[in-house]
């Protein structure tokens, strides 16, 4: 948004909208919009998110432990703020034309924009709320221009093979030229906030007596300063290093599914982690058997390569404060990171387990879907260990299978399948999930109960994350996976209405769409990844069914964070 042209348009487009978004929040020229029905459709809208104050104990912590996680905030407000303008072009303007009106209509829109981060409903196929513009979110939000083709941006590569490098990047932003030429700004160039985030960066490094954190803090803010690859690359690698730190830091770009026309442009976050210490010594079964799990992987042994077990992190931490695209809409309960295969190939990753999210989850939305879905007699196995050990292999799982195509040693996975990597690749890690518990019980490290418990639990799993939508790629990798089992009878459906598993055949067919996966991976097939969306990706009139008889149940957290 730094170019003139761009800058203009912005100020006439923020005329309009202001007033579109005045003209439906106020109700002027004598339209009724503000009737007792329209407003609580939005009271509901906003009462998907149930309200919860995440807090973590902060106690053990130094005093200076405690102004370097001050100094991390206030770098997460400035990822905040970076990804208002990602989220979507209008999405600012929208939200602070809506502060300055006071009605009641306007107030609950500025709950929901906020929830958001813009007008468009992540959790409704990514329709426009408020005011007017775009329908639906243009798919490539703030990182493009609005009215830029995917063909537009191919031809241009091809045109200009030079620029293939610069436009994929998962560092630069495409805008017009003042002849209205695509052309690539990179992050530091154009959020100009870039530098006083990198300063902010080093002032935290200043405050931290951990050298490991020290060095990573020094080494992110090199990053934040230049755009680069191999800094980020630098800064991933020493993230990967940390060592009896009691403070973790998720900061910068890190996810691409903002970007819906490629996947390539990363999204703004922070998320300020706590380690728990106890609760973290737990994951080391886990660990120990990663060789393992990738040796039973369900797929044509010509495709094995060792997963890189020794350098895994398994973690669980404590919220503190998310900021930007982590806390956007659905909160995420874990994470897998650096999403950098050059890293984790050879690292392995580190997962981090969000306890006190997680915890609040299967409160305020697992266990009131299972007692209204899940077979009566099953319902009670539902449980939040089961839920804390589905997440934990699921990000295990993410590092399972192959990063790179099959003989194809330089194209990533992730590259291959486009824009539909990121459901693909949700889908593996969830029913590779699935897979390595059935692994745990062969090796005799859970009982049958444990299972049994698992799997219901993961029934229930899969009503909770299909709500997230089939825009979203965790939405789209459930319905995949509850739309395969249902079809092929490893999920069930009672005469009563209610869902349970199919003991005979549920790990039958879970392990055939497993090996489906991993193999469209390894040979980085996109048209097999996009038939598989387009087949079983969405909602069905019966799964709306479904959603209609749990529609109390909040959808996901409306967090404030305490500390
Ligand atoms: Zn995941």
């Amino acid at each position: 948004m730094n170019t003139p042209k761009t800058i203009k348009s912005l100020i006439t487009f923020c005329a309009i909208i202001t007033f579109t978004v005045f003209m439906v929040a106020c109700g002027k020229k004598g339209d009724n919009v503000e009737t007792p029905a329209e407003l609580a459709a939005l009271q509901a809208l906003v009462d998907e998110f149930a309200p919860i104050k995440v807090t973590a104990d902060l106690s053990h912590l130094t005093e200076r432990e405690k102004l370097l996680i001050a100094k991390l905030a206030e770098a997460g407000e400035i990822c905040d703020a970076i990804f208002w303008q990602q989220s979507s072009h209008d999405a600012i303007t929208v939200r602070d034309s809506l502060a300055k009106l006071t009605d009641a209509q306007s107030k609950l829109m500025l709950q929901l924009v906020n929830i958001y981060y813009g007008p468009y409903n992540k959790m409704y196929e990514n329709k426009r709320f408020v005011g007017e513009g775009s329908p639906f979110r243009p798919p490539g939000g703030g990182f493009y221009p609005e009215d830029m083709t995917r063909e537009e941006f191919e031809e241009h590569i091809k045109n200009n093979p030079q620029d293939k490098a610069t436009f994929e990047c998962l560092y630069t932003v495409i805008v017009r030229d003042a002849n209205g030429n695509l052309k690539a700004v990179p992050y530091h160039e154009h959020y100009k906030d870039m530098e006083k985030l990198a300063n902010l960066m080093d002032e935290a490094a200043e405050l931290c007596d951990n050298p490991s954190l020290k060095e990573y803090l020094r080494l992110r803010a090199i990053a934040f300063r230049t755009s680069k690859y191999e800094d980020y690359f630098k800064s991933d690698w020493a993230w990967m290093d940390l060592k009896d730190n009691n403070i973790d830091v998720i900061i910068g770009p890190i996810e691409s599914y903002e970007d819906d026309i490629f996947n390539y442009k990363t999204a703004f976050e922070a998320k300020i982690l706590v380690k728990d210490i106890e609760a973290t010594k737990e994951l080391d079964m886990y660990k120990e058997n990663i060789a393992k799990f990738q040796e039973n992987l369900p797929w044509d042994k010509k495709y094995f390569v060792s997963a890189q077990a020794d350098g895994t992190v398994l973690q669980i931490v404590n919220v503190v404060g998310y900021y930007g695209d982590c806390n956007k809409a659905t909160k995420s309960i874990a994470s897998a990171l650096p999403n950098d295969p050059a890293v984790y190939e050879v690292r392995g990753g580190k997962k981090s387990m969000y306890k006190n999210l997680m915890e609040a989850k299967f409160e305020k939305i697992l266990k009131p879907i299972a007692e209204i879905l899940i077979a009566p007699d099953m319902a009670q196995y539902v449980s939040k260990k089961q839920m804390m050990r589905f997440v934990t292999l699921h990000e295990v799982a993410h590092n399972l299978g192959r990063g790179y195509v099959y003989k194809k040693p330089n194209l990533t996975v992730r590259a291959a399948l486009k824009e539909r990597y990121s459901p693909i690749e949700e889908l593996k890690a969830d029913i590779c999930a699935v897979v390595c518990q059935k692994t745990l019980f062969d090796l005799g490290i859970i009982s049958k109960d444990d299972m049994r418990d698992a799997m219901v639990t993961y029934v229930a799993g899969l009503f909770r994350s299909m709500r997230f939508g089939s825009q979203s790629a965790h939405g789209v990798a459930n319905f995949i996976q509850f739309r395969y089992l249902l079809e092929k009878g490893g999920i069930e459906k009672t005469p009563d209405g209610y869902f349970t598993f199919n003991e005979e055949k549920f790990f039958e067919v879970a392990t055939e769409l497993a090996k489906y996966v991993l193999e469209l991976q390894a040979e980085g097939d996109y048209q097999k990844a996009d038939e598989l969306v387009k087949k079983y990706g969405a909602a069905t009139p019966e799964i709306m069914k479904e959603f209609e008889r749990v529609k109390s149940v909040p959808r996901d957290l409306n967090s404030t964070y305490m500390y």
